[in-house]
């Protein structure tokens, strides 16, 4: 590995270097740069898998202050960020370059297969993904689900890029390196660290465009806290009733849309998405994942065709529940529980591509946490 024979000051040098390399574009599809070799010695094994995202942004050469995500190899970060070779013996793998608002299925089963073969051949003791920050939870989630074991995964990202005044990419790496290199952090499902904070994949979401102050867990808070001088502190378990399924023999996932309710709504939407092939629809219905009158009924018809309804919400924080507003038993609803549309969108693909079908079952997943 790279950093095992790099001084600090040499490390210093290899990030200037890199921040004055010209943008290079790499390849959006998946390919691999592997490192030397782990260092023989006792510090756990940390495989690096780079995805691309605003931490390995640069410059944009063209407009102050704009910039360009997934310009820099998981290597090179990993290269950039004094004392990781102090936490871990690491190697750094690319499976893609890209902004994660173009996270794909393909990128998604890429980084399951590699994480599930690096822990079961034990060539790793731990997984960091570096990622961008717009679809990270999603990622998250879809790993959360679908990787076996209790060795630790931890997703990581940043708001600004790493030519930016006080970049928080460095500082969010070293944290995830914190977390993944603590024995404490097996058994926790695949968990986000930015900004200080441990969140769980289930409950982590993006709440701020801009800011580094961005990730939340809304219904349950962080899971723990990390700090270069304070080290991981754990407060909550999560991940403990996690259940996985098989991750599908290829992609992509089944087709499940994401209907926006808002005031004045009519069926237009559903009736597209189901013109267009969907498995199931999720609703980020309003409040208790409620919509209209002809949104509703035609979710009805849609739930009597076969197709899998769940009624999230488009509102932040708390709960949907069942047979409230809307009769979920009458017309065979599912209701999200504490998913966000994005992440109930997920779980339905992965149930679906299980065979979990019924609505009964689809609810006893969903609810499976508590
Ligand atoms: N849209 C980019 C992405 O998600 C930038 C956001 C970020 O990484 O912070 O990759």
């Amino acid at each position: 590995m790279t950093n095992d024979t790099l001084t600090s000051a040499s490390r210093r040098q290899s990030l200037i270097a890199m921040l004055s390399i010209p943008v290079i574009a790499l390849a959006a599809s998946s390919f691999t740069i592997n490192t030397a070799a782990y260092a023989a010695d006792n510090l756990p094994r940390v495989l690096v898998l780079a995805t691309g995202g605003t931490i390995a942004g640069q410059a944009d050469p063209r407009a102050a202050g704009a910039y360009k995500s997934g310009q820099i190899t998981g290597e090179q970060l990993v290269a950039s960020v004094p004392g990781l070779d102090k936490l871990a013996s690491v190697n750094a793998e690319q499976i893609s370059s890209i902004g994660s608002q173009d996270m794909n299925d393909k990128v998604w089963f890429a980084l399951a297969q590699r994480i599930q073969q690096a822990f079961d051949k034990n060539e790793a003791d731990a997984v960091v993904i570096t990622h961008g920050t717009d679809t990270l939870e999603e990622t998250a989630f879809f790993l959360d689900n679908v990787v076996k074991g209790d060795k630790p995964v931890v997703i990581v990202g940043s708001m600004r890029p790493a030519t930016a005044v006080s970049a928080d990419g460095p500082g969010n790496l070293y944290e995830a390196f914190q977390v993944a290199a603590d024995p404490r952090s097996r058994g926790r499902g695949v968990m986000a660290v930015l900004n200080d904070k441990i969140q769980s994949a289930r409950s982590v979401t993006k709440t701020n465009t801009t800011s580094v102050e961005t990730f939340m867990s809304p219904n349950d808070g962080p899971i723990g806290y990390v700090d270069t001088a304070g080290g991981v502190r754990f407060l909550a378990q999560a991940g403990a009733k996690r259940t996985t399924y098989a991750l599908p023999a290829s992609d992509p996932l089944p087709r499940v849309e994401i209907v926006y309710s808002h005031a004045n709504m009519d069926a237009i939407p559903i009736e597209d998405a189901i013109s267009h092939g969907a498995k199931g629809i999720v609703l980020a219905g309003v409040g208790d994942g409620n919509t209209s009158k002809p949104a509703l009924d035609a979710l009805e018809a849609a739930a009597k065709k076969g197709i899998i309804v769940v009624r999230a919400t488009r509102v932040r924080s708390g709960f949907v529940t069942r047979n409230v507003e809307v009769d979920d038993d009458k017309n065979g609803f599912v209701v999200s529980e504490d998913l966000n549309p994005q992440k109930a969108r997920v779980l339905t693909q992965l149930l679906i591509a299980s065979g979990v079908t019924a609505p009964a079952e689809l609810q006893k997943a969903f609810t499976a946490t508590w």
